[in-house]
């Protein structure tokens, strides 16, 4: 059960069932549940008080009973480019991250964190600077969207967890994170509109295979090769890109999804017409997609973005050998909003908004 060190409850991580047995065991109706459960994941309310069609008396009874996760919103920049909206939100412990709306002609879209800081370490990613600090509890993601949904006043069709973070690594809470927000109580968001990156952790893309499922799962290749992939990924010494291309074919073969491959061109490192060829070798006859991102400078990172004529190169060799392939429209790059330039801030940076 979702109780913390104080025995309270956490309610926003229950699910429709956890809750109903829940309210049960308080000697409530059952019904109660239900109006509960929609209190918080449709309509965001704030606190109890404002849940009016329940009885004061049970109101209190919540209050003392549960923990509220809830975020702040610290900080929010709106891109002048693009409509982009990145918010920096306090957790109720202190902690910070980053989240990401992107305004797109199919609908609104919001790339959630799933972990303060990374363990992961890739070369070219801020996340993973000052390293992993704790994972998310799946109402601190939902929170992202909720936030920012209120903020918006539109709905959210869309949500990708590519924010800070590797979501694979926080497997359990992912999971109840994603059954909550498809959840027909809930926002209801559907599951083909849910997007889970990872970095390749072999054992959970397995596992989340036969979670039946119906979300997208994008695989950060970055490479052709195992040598250069571990230059790039230290992940890639724990698992060969042969194990990792077996677990994809294996969560395309039980859900019938098409893999997304994200594959971040580092200029002069993994940009060449060979890497092109040997990584279209790799992927040629599956079902899949690829998606070309040049690479975003951050500070403390050397790598820099392919030329836009090595970009075009790049993706019309991966054509020519029948793969399906977009380079990423870069969203909210003026205010570091773009992959991989989500990181960790703390009060005192927060404060400095140029840190
Ligand atoms: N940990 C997950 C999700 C977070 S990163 C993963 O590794 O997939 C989301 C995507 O942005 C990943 O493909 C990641 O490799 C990529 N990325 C990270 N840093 C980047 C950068 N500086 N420029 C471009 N893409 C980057």
């Amino acid at each position: 059960m979702n109780t913390d060190m104080n025995g309270k409850t956490e309610i926003k991580s229950m699910d429709f069932a956890e809750l109903q047995a829940w309210i049960e065991s308080l000697g409530q109706p059952r019904f109660r549940a239900k109006q509960i459960y929609q209190w918080i994941h449709q309509k965001h309310v704030d606190d109890y008080e404002q849940m009016t069609n329940l009885p004061a008396g049970l109101q209190n009874t919540l209050g003392a009973l549960t923990e509220w996760v809830s975020l702040k919103t610290e900080k929010k920049q709106c891109s002048a480019l693009d409509g982009t909206r990145k918010y920096l939100f306090a957790l109720n412990d202190g902690n910070m991250v980053e989240s990401v709306l992107m305004r797109y002609h199919h609908g609104n879209s919001v790339c959630v964190s799933s972990q303060v800081g990374c363990k992961m370490g890739c070369r070219f990613c801020a996340s993973t600077l000052d390293g992993w600090v704790r994972d998310l509890k799946p109402s601190e993601m939902l929170e992202q969207v909720y936030r920012i949904e209120k903020d918006l006043g539109e709905r959210i069709s869309h949500v990708v967890v590519m924010g800070m973070g590797e979501p694979l690594d926080n497997y359990d809470n992912l999971l109840k994170f994603i059954r909550l927000l498809t959840d027909e109580n809930g926002l209801h968001i559907s599951q083909r509109n849910v997007t889970v990156s990872t970095c390749g952790l072999v054992p959970q893309m397995k596992k989340l295979a036969e979670e039946d499922l119906q979300i997208t799962l994008a695989l950060s290749l970055h490479a052709s090769s195992d040598e250069k992939r571990k230059e790039l990924m230290p992940v890639a010494n724990q698992y060969t890109i042969k194990e990792v291309l077996e677990a994809c074919d294996y969560y395309f073969a039980r859900t019938g999804r098409r893999i997304s491959f994200e594959y971040s061109l580092c200029g002069g490192v993994n940009d060449s017409d060979q890497d092109a060829e040997a990584l279209g070798t790799l992927l040629r006859g599956k079902n899949c997609h690829v998606n070309l991102i040049p690479v975003n400078a951050v500070q403390e990172r050397h790598f820099f973005a392919s030329e836009q004529k090595v970009v075009r190169e790049f993706k019309n060799k991966l054509e020519k050998l029948g793969i399906n392939v977009t380079v990423r429209r870069e969203m909210g790059r003026d205010i570091d909003g773009a992959c991989g330039q989500l990181r960790r801030r703390y009060q005192k940076n927060a404060e400095n908004p140029d840190n």
